[in-house]
């Protein structure tokens, strides 16, 4: 039924609007671009990208063959990768010769998250097309971004454009698994063919809708880091019929007690402050007013308490741990020898893991308990890295204001905000390369309708075109007249 009910009002929307032929014009593009984008986009989705049979190589040789078709210089097109199964694409849309302004990077993932035929109700590697949505893996993570720029590199060489500064588009392997990671390979390879002023990451950030009606278009500024520690308490234990004050389980419970109750303190950067300035225009009441009140100096401390009931302004105002796992005890009727749990942590830009660790200890300020770092491969270590979150970089004015200015356009009425996402996407990378990085796109997906990594992955047919003539109007309005470089 919601579905219908989705379909039902983008017709009334479009329709309400098509009165205004303008606005038509504007967020369904030409024929001929639509043509060309939905043939890219089917022929992404029919090749398989997964990282166990699939292969990204064929993925970006068909991409190129695209781009090379359309008048592209066969040097500027290239096909390359650590082996023949993890192909990388990158293509370089030149600038007038001479220009001196650094290249603006887009980057896209090719690969997709595996699917199986019979979780699938359709083939999740045959491109369908049904009640206005386009269906297959990869739909909405993340290879309608990477055919919308592929078509709008063509439709703007078609055009006869030539920007300000050079954009490089670079499709890649390995963003949600696998050992080859595309972009991390290129910085650290090729370093020459990708470097840029800045990045442009279509995998993060988008419009959000309900029942077709915008809400918000969201940017992605910044992210935080992800941690795991084990909080391990042991001890020689005994005869459960002679019990002592000091118990391993005790431990672990009392320190868990003590993280429940000692929430990290409040920080606010540029973009989480631009956050919560832009949605208090849109809550109302006393949300919309502690909004307020937590950007005042000082910031007022009941705002932030009454704020942080709500789990996303919780997370966007401090690094966040909680508990996620739980073991101890060997026997019923013995005081236990070892309890542990696993602590998940979620890192405010400009701390590190390790300092993170060192917060944890001395909140439970225990010390027969030990807090080791946890890496991803499960590898235990009594330090924790000192990378940290990257802090977010400057909102720079040319990419803000392009996007403002098409936002408004293709999606009137729905404010642009920055976010701070508690995933982890390609621009990690880019970031530690020292390559400022915003995620944008112009995807809309209804907020009940997020289906990435899921089954019966799909997106609305208008919204894969307004997406294509979102990024033509922006790439356009961020690459004509002079080049900003602050
Ligand atoms: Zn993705």
């Amino acid at each position: 039924m919601k579905y219908r009910g989705c379909v039902e009002s983008v017709i009334v929307l479009v329709c309400g609007l098509c009165a205004q032929a303008a606005w038509c014009a504007a967020s369904r593009g030409d024929a001929a671009t639509r043509e060309t984008a939905r043939d890219i986009f089917k022929e992404l989705i029919e090749i398989n990208t997964t990282d166990s049979i699939g292969s990204t190589t064929v993925a970006a040789q068909a991409m190129a063959k695209r781009l090379l078709d359309a008048g592209f210089p066969q040097a500027d097109v290239v096909v390359i990768g650590p082996n023949g199964r993890k192909g990388n694409m990158v293509a370089r849309y030149r600038a007038k010769p001479g220009t001196t302004s650094r290249p603006i990077l887009i980057i896209g993932h090719l690969d997709v998250v595996e699917a199986r035929r019979e979780d699938w109700t359709t083939d999740p590697f045959q491109f369908v097309e049904q009640d206005g949505y386009f269906y297959g893996r990869g739909t909405q993570d993340m290879k309608e971004a990477d055919a919308i720029a592929v078509a709008d590199f063509i439709r703007l060489k078609k055009a006869g454009y030539v920007p300000n500064r050079d954009i490089i588009l670079a499709l890649t392997a390995d963003e949600e698994g696998g050992k080859s990671n595309g972009v991390d390979w290129l910085l650290k390879n090729h370093r020459d063919l990708i470097d840029a002023e800045f990045v442009l990451n279509p995998d993060s950030g988008g419009v959000t809708t309900d029942h077709g009606r915008p809400l918000t278009v969201e940017f992605e500024a910044t992210e935080k880091l992800y941690a795991d520690y084990q909080v391990l308490a042991t001890n020689p234990g005994g005869h459960s019929s002679l019990p002592k004050p000091d118990n391993a389980i005790y431990h672990i419970a009392d320190a868990l007690g003590v993280l429940e109750k000692s929430p990290f303190p409040f920080e606010l950067n540029t973009v989480t402050r631009e956050y919560f300035g832009q949605m208090a225009k849109i809550e109302t009441g006393q949300t919309a007013a502690d909004m307020r009140a937590i950007l005042g100096e000082p910031p007022d401390t009941a705002a932030i308490q009454r704020l942080s009931r709500d789990a996303r302004y919780n997370s966007t105002m401090r690094t966040t741990c909680v508990a996620t796992m739980l073991s101890g005890g060997h026997a019923t009727n013995a005081l236990p020898q070892r309890a542990e749990a696993n602590v998940n942590c979620r890192i405010f830009p400009g701390h590190s893991q390790e300092d993170i660790r060192l917060a944890l200890i001395h909140m439970f300020n225990d010390p027969t308990l030990t807090v080791r770092y946890r890496s991803d491969a499960g590898e235990l270590t009594d330090q924790g890295s000192d990378r940290k979150a990257m802090a977010p970089p400057p909102l720079r004015a040319d990419v803000m204001d392009s996007l403002r200015k098409v936002a408004a356009k293709l999606w009137p009425g729905a404010p642009v905000i920055p976010t701070m996402v508690t995933g982890s996407s390609d621009s990690i990378y880019t970031m530690n390369a020292g390559i400022p990085s915003y995620g944008i796109s112009g995807i809309a997906i209804d907020r009940d309708d997020v289906r990435m990594h899921g089954k019966d992955e799909r997106l609305k047919v208008d919204s894969y075109y307004t997406g294509v003539e979102f990024y033509y109007q922006f790439l356009k309005a961020l690459t004509t007249g002079k080049a900003r470089n602050p």
